[in-house]
């Protein structure tokens, strides 16, 4: 059933097949993250003890392997879910992790940042949404400065669909590699979907150098989305962040 959850939301065909039995959240008020785990019994992981997002800090040496990127195939549709701006990836793209396959289904993206560094915030964060064979579900996250223009988003943010629940075929296939930075260190942990239904199990890798995206192209983020989409971080509790 878990692996059923999570492979229809990665597909993102969730919404239409869950509208149903999946109630209405948001950002803020009455249906905002504070409510989520109350607003319907499939969100009960929400109020969990291993959710994300969380603050990085006290960190643990675990001389953490290299996640190994096979990234060829760009992504080649754009969506608006009224949550998120979201790229679909075809079958092609993977990591290997925990020497398990997983393939990268879409990525979309959070401003703020929800993850922070030491108690740092950043204004936007990506989400790389990995699934095995099993539904098990490894996320990459990639968090962004305010400088240069980012060449890996311009293609996708010429085309950023303005209106919630519109999705548009992409010109030219979105640079899926082109958005990691050059190093690839990072912080790992274990947490959870950082919106409903908030299914924990998931394997975090938060790359700890950022990239850059250019004022422009934040603002034409938090435009089209018209409001924050960051979750407030969640306590860590027994968890630990290895680096
Ligand atoms: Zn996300």
């Amino acid at each position: 059933m878990k692996g059923r959850v999570l492979a229809g939301l990665i597909l993102g065909a969730c919404c239409t097949a869950w509208a149903g039995s999946s109630a209405h959240w948001s950002y803020a008020g009455d249906t905002g993250p504070d409510k989520w785990a109350s607003l319907s019994p499939d969100y009960g992981a929400c109020g969990g003890d291993n959710q994300s997002p969380i603050n990085l800090t006290g960190f643990t040496e675990a001389d953490l392997p290299a996640v190994e990127f096979s990234f060829q195939v760009g992504g080649n549709e754009i969506l608006n879910n009224g949550h998120t701006i979201q790229v679909n990836v075809p079958h092609g793209n993977s990591i290997l992790v925990d020497g398990i396959h997983f393939n990268l289904k879409q990525y979309h993206f959070h401003a703020p940042s929800e993850n922070r560094i030491d108690g740092k915030s950043y204004p936007m964060e990506a989400h790389l949404v990995h699934a095995d064979k099993d539904g098990n579900l490894a996320v990459v996250a990639i968090m962004f400065t305010e400088a240069e223009q980012n060449m890996a988003l311009a293609g996708a943010w010429s085309q950023l669909p303005e209106t919630a629940g519109v999705s548009r075929a992409l010109a030219s296939p979105a640079d899926v590699e082109g958005l990691l930075p050059e190093s690839r260190d990072y912080y790992r942990f274990s947490g959870s979907l950082t919106t409903p239904p908030c299914s924990e199990g998931v394997r975090w890798l938060v790359m700890k150098t950022p990239v850059s995206a250019s004022t422009e192209q934040l603002a034409a983020f938090t435009h089209v989305l018209h409001h924050p989409n960051n979750r407030p971080v969640q306590p860590i509790k027994a968890r630990l962040v290895l680096q």
